[in-house]
């Protein structure tokens, strides 16, 4: 029997996309014959015909399941989803906008079964048709996140990555409610090959990342993989009291020696207020800590789904 590929595919008010999505990887799945194939499609909770479109692709084509959430629970979710319900030798997550060229699989796969790698991954070299603020944005964000996580977290990397069982079954392992794939294909660990690519832009509709979504998703990753900047927090805590501790002795000198003429209002209520913004700064920071661990406490379902055509087992 031929190996089986399950491709998941997070769905957020695709309606536009599907379309073309389908049909190039159709294409693909009829040129790498020599395999099965299984698509399992997540609507993350679309407002749009998504759903419809996804029930007439798997009355057509038995190869289409797709599951189904009760409201919008975000990509990460999705992939979760999608990927819990694999059954294949292998899977791989793409996005339904054609960003993820499905006509690398094949090299994916390559990579996977004959160059012994566990899983093979994708990288954007350029950014070509994205707002140069984004871009600005983010490769900050790459920046500082790598100097402070233990994990490498790739700048460009995409999530659209082919991996068999065993990379699978690590990364389904990690159950956290706060997910970065990013960060976790990086946790996880194993053997990884780079594919790199030219940015291409979406087929049809629009990018659902709102630049504040993009924003608090970064958090999250920072959150999620590295606790540096509590460190941060205390080492700064302990400069500010040895400046502090100096200018006492520095005041105390002076007064010994030259008597205490009142003055300065002016410097005292800037430090003061300076002083206010770091400690409420650093708090923001330890409650971001505490957030996230509050959310996994709850211990939530990561997503609920409302329609499948899953048969229960
Ligand atoms: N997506 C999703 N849930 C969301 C947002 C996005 O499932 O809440 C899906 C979306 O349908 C697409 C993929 O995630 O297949 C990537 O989204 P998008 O193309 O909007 O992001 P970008 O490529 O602009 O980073
Ligand atoms: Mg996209």
């Amino acid at each position: 029997m031929a190996e089986l590929i399950s491709l998941v595919v997070p769905c957020y008010n695709e309606e536009q996309s599907l379309p073309y999505f389908w049909k190039e990887t159709t294409a693909v799945m009829r040129q790498m014959d020599y395999l099965d194939f299984e698509v399992i499609f997540v609507d993350d909770g679309s407002r749009d015909k998504t759903l419809e479109i996804l029930r007439a692709l798997a009355a057509s084509d038995s190869r289409v399941k797709y599951l189904s959430f009760s409201r919008n629970f975000g990509k990460e979710a999705a992939m979760y989803a999608g990927l819990e319900h694999a059954k294949g030798d292998y899977a791989a997550v793409m996005d339904a906008d054609l960003q993820d060229p499905p006509a690398l699989l094949e090299e994916m796969y390559r990579a996977v079964t004959q160059e012994g790698y566990d899983s093979a991954a994708t990288r954007r070299v350029t950014r070509k048709g994205e707002p140069p603020i984004r871009s600005f944005f983010a490769r900050m964000f790459y920046k500082i996140i790598n100097k402070m996580a233990d994990v490498e977290i790739v700048d460009g990397a995409r999530d659209f990555r082919l991996m068999n069982r065993k990379f699978l079954n690590a990364l389904l392992e990690l159950k956290e409610r706060n997910r970065f794939s990013k960060g976790l294909f990086g946790w996880v660990g194993f053997k990884t090959k780079w594919l790199e690519f030219e940015n291409v832009e979406r087929v049809a509709g629009e990018t659902k990342w709102s630049f504040w979504k993009l924003f608090k998703y970064s958090i999250e990753g920072i959150v999620a993989f590295t606790t540096t900047p509590l460190t941060l927090a205390s080492f700064m805590g302990f400069l500010l009291c040895m400046v502090a501790l100096c200018s006492t002795v520095f005041i105390v000198v002076r007064k010994l020696l030259f008597g205490d003429p009142v003055s300065g209002w002016a410097s005292t209520a800037s430090i003061i207020t300076f002083i206010g913004g770091i400690q409420l700064f650093f708090m923001g920071i330890f409650g971001q800590y505490l957030a996230k661990a509050y959310t996994e406490i709850k211990n939530r379902p990561i997503y609920i789904v409302a329609e499948s055509n899953f048969q229960e087992e």
